[in-house]
């Protein structure tokens, strides 16, 4: 196949696998707050239709069971490892689609390329006692992603310990970042953000991270497609703490992939969905070797996330002073955070983070200030009040 007819069908393979993707999305995965035991409950039906296997590969720190779940049967094995931060779920729920499209589409020649040629190595939610709490460190309050080098923790054990076991030639890396990043000096959200980890400060390519590049480049080429400018480059410090440069360095072609945000998307489902097809369409491409006449420069030219937006920008907004101080006409930043803890579990509460010209900034809701006046002693900034409330003062 000549490069332009490859690149043509894996246009058309990523629009097909994006209009049927309602079909073979798991619907009962409605939240991205979900626990172990509602994953496993998930998995149940693939592990008894025989779609993966499980084995059980030990216990994290409070003891829940960590299982390898594999599926395919070729010489190629692919790790794939989602959720060391307990509250980045969504590839975890992208992994569950992606078994649920295996099982619905046995005769889809992406579920047969893919099993024929790729052992596929999953581990989704390597750190269950974090997603249990929807926080980002183990039980044991480490971040289990800067625990590759010194292995004290159990989960961090496990996850080496199947590398080493089955040295598998590609691994993913699938983690959640911050939503309010932007791609290079734009104002366009990163919807997901790439990294082909470095394995040496120097930031050195060998043959296992060129080949990295490539498949991040699929992956790049996929996703821009279907959301085109909304792709970014991860810091590329390396870190041999971090798993993704370690696993680099361990001769595993890695690829890091984060999920960013998305306008009103708080669970995440859009970009569970742009997980999805991304990473169906780089399996199939790996599982084809059509990776390999990928250039590098398609991952490289990639800009890197930046921060230049908010939640909401409220623009043009009569800030009364009070006791001498002059009103004046400025441009309001605001961020959303949910709770976490219960009783107050996913409440929404604000704060205003910027005032002034803020006209480098995009936010995900930009709302006109005309007609709005804030008065100056009931605004505090950086301080979490409820959004109900700050709400009521911008109406
Ligand atoms: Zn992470």
């Amino acid at each position: 196949m000549d490069k332009d007819q490859s690149s043509l069908s894996r246009s058309k393979l990523v629009q097909d696998l994006l209009d049927s993707y309602e079909k073979y999305r798991r619907s009962e995965i409605t939240s991205r707050r979900f626990t172990q035991s509602e994953m496993l409950r998930w998995l149940e039906p693939m592990i008894r239709s025989n779609i993966v296997r499980a084995t059980d590969l030990g216990r994290s720190a409070e003891g829940r069971t960590i299982s390898l779940y594999t599926c395919g049967e070729g010489p190629t094995s692919v790790l794939l490892w989602s959720q060391m931060h307990g509250d980045e779920p969504t590839a975890t729920m992208a992994l569950l689609d992606i078994l649920n499209f295996f099982a619905l589409h046995k005769e889809h020649v992406v579920t047969k390329t893919i099993q024929a040629s790729l052992s596929l190595l999953m581990l989704p939610m390597l750190n269950p006692d974090g997603a249990e709490r929807f926080m980002r460190r183990t039980a044991q309050l480490v971040d289990m992603n800067r625990d590759a080098s010194t292995l004290r923790t159990p989960e961090a054990q496990i996850l080496k310990a199947v590398q080493h076991k089955y040295r598998p030639q590609f691994g993913f890396n699938l983690h959640d970042q911050e939503p309010r990043l932007t791609v290079g000096s734009t104002k366009e959200v990163a919807a997901i953000a790439l990294l082909a980890p470095a394995m040496d400060p120097l930031r050195t390519d060998n043959e296992v991270r060129l080949k990295a590049k490539k498949v991040a480049a699929v992956l790049a080429g996929a996703l821009n497609q279907i959301v085109p400018g909304h792709v970014a480059k991860y810091d590329d410090t390396f870190d041999r703490r971090a798993f993704g440069d370690s696993v680099q360095m361990w001769g595993t072609s890695t690829v890091l992939v984060e999920s960013g945000g998305w306008p009103n998307d708080r669970d995440k489902m859009y970009i569970r969905k742009l997980n999805v097809i991304g990473l169906l369409t780089v399996l199939h491409s790996i599982a084809t070797r059509e990776y390999e006449t990928k250039k590098t420069e398609d991952y490289e030219s990639l800009p890197f996330n930046s921060k230049n937006l908010y939640d909401i920008i409220v623009r043009g907004v009569e800030f009364k002073g009070a006791a001498g101080i002059p009103a004046v006409r400025v441009d309001v930043a605001i961020n959303i955070e949910e709770m976490n803890q219960e009783p107050d579990r996913k409440r929404l509460m604000a704060k205003v983070v910027d005032i002034g010209d803020l006209s480098p900034y995009g936010a995900f809701e930009e709302r006109e200030g005309k007609g709005i006046s804030l008065d100056l002693s009931d605004i505090q900034l950086d301080k979490q009040v409820p959004w109900n409330d700050l709400r009521l003062l911008l109406k």
